[in-house]
């Protein structure tokens, strides 16, 4: 599984890195950035979980 994450949208809310730390981290503006394009199976449902709860909507999962 990928995810994409669209920086112009996101809003630094954080609820990604809160929710999947190993897939996600904030810029110093608090803008996502990916640590792993793919993810690995063992962070997937954390992963699809901040797909879920990201609230501007700028992640998306990219199901193989
Ligand atoms: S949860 Fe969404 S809006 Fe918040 S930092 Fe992550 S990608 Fe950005």
């Amino acid at each position: 599984m990928k995810i994409a994450a669209d920086r112009e949208t996101c809003i630094g809310a954080g609820m990604c890195v809160l929710t999947a730390p190993a897939v996600f981290d904030q810029d110093d503006d608090g803008i996502v950035e990916l640590l792993v394009e793919d993810v690995p199976p063992g962070d997937a449902d954390a992963a699809r979980q901040a797909v879920a709860l990201c609230p501007s909507g700028a992640l998306r999962a990219l199901d193989d």
